[in-house]
């Protein structure tokens, strides 16, 4: 919808002009226009003559909407940033805002869901989805409780230069309160959410009341949430002339397909954690839920056919560039684990034991962290059953993570080590000189060797780091 209100205020703003009414698009063409103006017909806008001669102006490039930029675009590679929004209104001196436990939940709901999203779009092309653990805040001051789509444009803007992001590479997500409305998505009007640019892609989403969980089973944040963070994914530049993936299996084409997943990790050849595809919420238990996105080949489908939504997430290929370390231990007799940063930048992990009939099993991601293609992955083993790993992610901190077989959820981590930095990707090496006791060993920035170490009664976390050389 608002891609085609820009269009139109692009092409003519002598029917929408700046600035945009605080009532918003709608108060300046209808709604049903707006909504589908894109894929109307000459006899539809034929009582809109002004309107036709724009719709006009899209059609000198049938190639273009025959073969929508979005292949030809990069989708999005960064990283999402998601803002607590706290609204001062002027009118009656009062804060509308959301509570720091749901914004911490949807935090935490992102950060799970990002894993599937970014594996449905790779049909779609090669993307990244990081979710920073930072929750920016932001404080605009409205006369009342109305604003509009200029307004969210400006406090992207702002918020990408308050926090110093890079335009490039991060994504806002803006979380609306109840009691606070966008004119250009009143959930009045069956709007809940839209993503668009300004100098960054953002993601806009009504959040429907308090009390939100990871499951959201109320249903009031995650459908819209993870739709337009999905969509954002495959069209960061909101072309017109590309797909919205996920309106063919959504309430846009009167359908309602979700994807279910159980726990947090995602494995690389065996989707394990998806459940179902299912258009009601399952009366057995899951983690949480996706808005579905279409199969590539029925993106343009309005309603998508069923079997174009109810599907697990595609298994993107593990690729490991060609000089890449692959790390192996053993944690217990017969166990063998290796690892290794694919050319993603992932970190990855396989397992291997007498029992499993099939052969090696895996492989599964560690967490979201980012390291440069091909980092060496250093494990060690320091009792039994226990693993530690070390790498330098691609920002140059020195993190670790770890592993045992009562972490029901999978593995814990990453935590940087106490500040320590290095070069990004560098060798993070580590030995046990006794039962669960931990030395590491790395090249600081300053080409001094340094190292840390940990046990269990430092109550503290790691000691160090503490430089080796004069
Ligand atoms: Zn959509």
């Amino acid at each position: 919808m608002l891609k085609n209100a820009k269009y139109i205020r692009n092409a003519a703003p002598h029917i929408i002009p700046s600035p945009e009414p605080l009532d918003g698009f709608k108060s300046l063409v209808p709604l049903d226009i707006l909504r589908r103006f894109n894929g109307m017909s000459d006899a539809e806008l034929a009582t809109w003559p002004e309107l036709l001669a724009v719709k006009q102006t899209l059609r000198p490039r049938p190639e273009l909407a025959m073969q929508p930029r979005l292949f030809g675009d990069p989708p999005f590679k960064g990283t999402l940033h998601i803002v607590k929004l706290i609204f001062f209104t002027e009118a009656d001196g009062g804060t509308i805002t959301i509570d720091d436990s749901d914004i911490a939940t949807v935090l935490e709901y992102t950060t799970l869901a990002a894993v599937p999203i970014s594996a449905y779009c790779s049909q779609y092309g090669s993307n990244r989805l990081e979710v920073s653990p930072n929750i920016l805040q932001f404080g605009p001051a409205v006369p009342n409780a109305l604003y509009n789509d200029d307004r969210v444009r400006a406090m992207v803007n702002s918020i990408l230069e308050q926090n110093h992001l890079d335009a490039d590479s991060s994504c806002i997500i803006l979380l609306n309160p109840p009691g606070m409305t966008n004119t250009d998505a009143d959930p009045a009007d069956g709007v809940l959410g839209y993503h668009d640019k300004a100098n960054s892609p953002y993601c806009f989403v009504n959040v429907l009341g308090a009390g939100l969980t990871v499951a959201d089973r109320r249903d009031l944040y995650a459908d819209s949430l993870s739709h337009e963070i999905a969509e954002m994914t495959c069209d960061p530049d909101a072309s017109i002339f590309n797909h919205e993936v996920c309106d063919g299996c959504a309430g846009n084409c009167k359908n309602s397909w979700h994807n279910f997943f159980a726990g947090p990790s995602l494995s690389l050849t065996n989707p394990l954690s998806y459940l179902q595809s299912s258009k009601t919420f399952p009366a057995a238990p899951f983690t949480y839920f996706i808005a579905s996105i279409a199969a590539r080949p029925h993106a343009d489908d309005c309603p998508a056919p069923d079997g174009a939504c109810a599907y697990g997430p595609p298994i993107p290929p593990v690729t490991v560039p060609g000089q890449a370390q692959v790390w192996p231990v053993t944690r217990s007799s017969e166990h063998l684990d290796v690892f290794v940063t694919d050319i993603s930048g992932n970190i990855l992990t396989a397992a291997w034991e007498p029992d499993f009939a099939d052969g090696w099993h895996g492989w599964w991601r560690i967490g979201n962290l980012v390291a440069p293609q091909g980092a060496p992955v250093h494990c060690v083993s320091r009792s039994t059953d226990h693993l530690d790993i070390f790498v330098t992610d691609s920002s140059g901190n020195i993190q670790t993570a770890a592993w045992e077989p009562d972490f029901a959820d999978g593995w814990h981590g990453w935590w940087p080590i106490n500040g320590g930095r290095a070069a990004p990707g560098a060798p993070v090496t580590a030995v046990t000189r006794s039962a669960d006791h931990l030395d590491v060993f790395v090249v600081g920035t300053d080409g001094h060797v340094y190292t840390a170490a940990w046990e269990p009664d430092f109550a503290d976390g790691w000691h160090g780091w503490w430089r080796m050389s004069t």
